[in-house]
């Protein structure tokens, strides 16, 4: 469920209202002072299911935990922060294609700058700079120097297209496979 280096987890479905939020077991351990406080500041939940729930696999151990709406909101960046850490810590960092994008640059000769701003109408995560953002919510999968950058987006496994032509930029976007309609 969770890729490699992957702890967190938010899923939204396109047409409906409907999202998940989870992290890993090992995001949970991790930061389970984060979750206490959390929840210590949330108080007791007056509705099912709580704000935390465990997601057990076959074994009967906790591979994932859930989270209500409203811990996640008091949380988010926390989570975020020390799901990087977590990463570098497990010394899982991706690798980006970062000579063709130098080569991309290189070759730039559009009449506009270019704009390193990335934008997933899926979930609605957004940089201005993917480069240098801290979350680094946009993993660029691919560059060639006819104008094309590839990012997939790290909170919900879009793909985003950026075709630059001689006068603008085109962005597609495709859903992860878990998220298109059947
Ligand atoms: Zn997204």
């Amino acid at each position: 469920m969770f890729k490699p280096g992957q702890h967190v987890l938010h899923m939204r479905e396109a047409n409906t209202s409907y999202e998940c939020f989870l992290i890993s077991a090992a995001l949970g351990q991790y930061c389970a002072d984060i979750l206490q406080a959390g929840l210590f500041e949330l108080g007791e939940c007056k509705t099912m299911p709580s704000h935390l729930s465990a997601v057990n696999g076959a074994d009967g151990k906790a591979f994932a935990y859930m989270l209500s709406r409203e811990l996640w909101n008091a949380i988010r960046t926390d989570l975020k922060i020390a799901e990087a850490q977590l990463r570098s810590k497990e010394g899982v960092v991706a690798k980006e294609p970062l000579d063709d994008f130098k080569k991309f640059l290189d070759f730039w000769d559009f009449s506009y700058e270019y704009d390193p701003a990335v934008v997933c109408p899926v979930c609605g995560s957004e940089t201005e700079d993917w480069r240098t953002d801290p979350f680094h919510p946009f993993t660029l999968a691919n560059a060639n120097i006819g104008g094309l950058l590839v990012f997939h987006c790290k909170e919900c496994g879009a793909t985003i297209r950026q075709k630059h032509f001689k006068d603008k930029m085109v962005a597609e976007v495709t859903p992860a496979p878990e998220l298109r309609k059947p």
